[in-house]
């Protein structure tokens, strides 16, 4: 992968990428030799990265952070470093699925509730002809079944696993069995088999270009308020530091 410039938002290095570049990157993981991971942090992630060391730790060891949300987009322009654009895990996923379809390379769902990765397999095959999504696993698992599903992983070898269990279980589990998985690349993004499945509906296009998606998902779920605090909370972190000058920019 090309070295991409990174922005430092409150210790998190985000790739300044645009899609295009990260679909090429994500190719290049997959036809490169060893494990690699890609993590879709929003302003959620990055302010629970903020809080916790550990957590940041583990964020920034991923291979790649594609700016998933459009607070990451506001926050990189007070820091007077703007990102090329807001990089969606979900629109990732799906724009590397187009292309796998016609490559024959598989893939691996793990995570999100019973059912819903098997019905997010069938509608992928319908969308796609040629995709090969060689296996699926629910993402609620005791030991004993996690075993088992990384062994079926490893059995399977998929060319892109991706792993669906909400932040920040899908990126400390990534982290913590990157050495155990036989498979090039891992993407943690949440709750997108629940979308592709059809069991969540993502905002109207509008809303996404406006950067309002998180105002859809208030109006839909008006229970996520505590979490939509989150984002004036973030940044108003991030002028903070600005203000104070110890934010900077890699
Ligand atoms: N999930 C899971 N195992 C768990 C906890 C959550 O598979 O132990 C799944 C959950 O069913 C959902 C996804 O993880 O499909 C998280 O969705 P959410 O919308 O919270 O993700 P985010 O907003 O972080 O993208």
């Amino acid at each position: 992968m090309n070295k991409n410039s990174k922005i430092d938002i409150l210790g998190v290095k985000i790739d300044n990428i645009d899609m295009n570049e990260a679909v090429k990157n994500a190719e290049t993981f997959m036809n490169e030799g060893g494990f690699h991971c890609i993590f879709t942090p929003n302003s959620e992630i990055v302010m629970s990265a903020y809080k916790n060391d550990r957590f940041k730790e583990i964020i920034n060891s991923a291979d790649m952070l594609t700016p998933d949300g459009i607070g990451l987009v506001y926050a990189a322009k007070i820091l007077k470093n703007p990102l090329k654009e807001r990089v969606a895990g979900f629109d990732l996923v799906m724009k590397l699925f187009e292309n796998i379809s016609k490559s024959g390379k598989r893939v691996y769902f793990f995570g999100s509730a019973p059912g819903v990765a098997d019905e997010a397999k069938k509608k992928l095959e319908e969308k796609f002809e040629g995709i090969n999504i060689c296996g699926t696993a629910n993402g609620y698992f005791d030991e004993k079944r996690e075993k088992e599903i990384i062994e079926e992983i490893n059995f399977l070898k998929p060319d892109l696993l991706l792993v669906c269990l909400g932040s920040p279980k899908q990126e400390s589990w990534i982290t913590e069995h990157r050495s155990e998985l036989d498979c090039r690349l891992a993407i943690g993004v949440g709750g997108t088999l629940d979308v592709i499945s059809g069991k969540a509906k993502r905002a109207p296009d509008i809303f996404i270009k406006l950067g309002l998606e998180w105002f859809y998902r208030l109006l839909k779920q008006p229970a996520r308020i505590g979490r939509m605090m989150a984002l004036p909370k973030f940044l108003f972190t991030v002028i903070g530091k600005r203000m104070k000058g110890d934010n900077k920019n890699a």
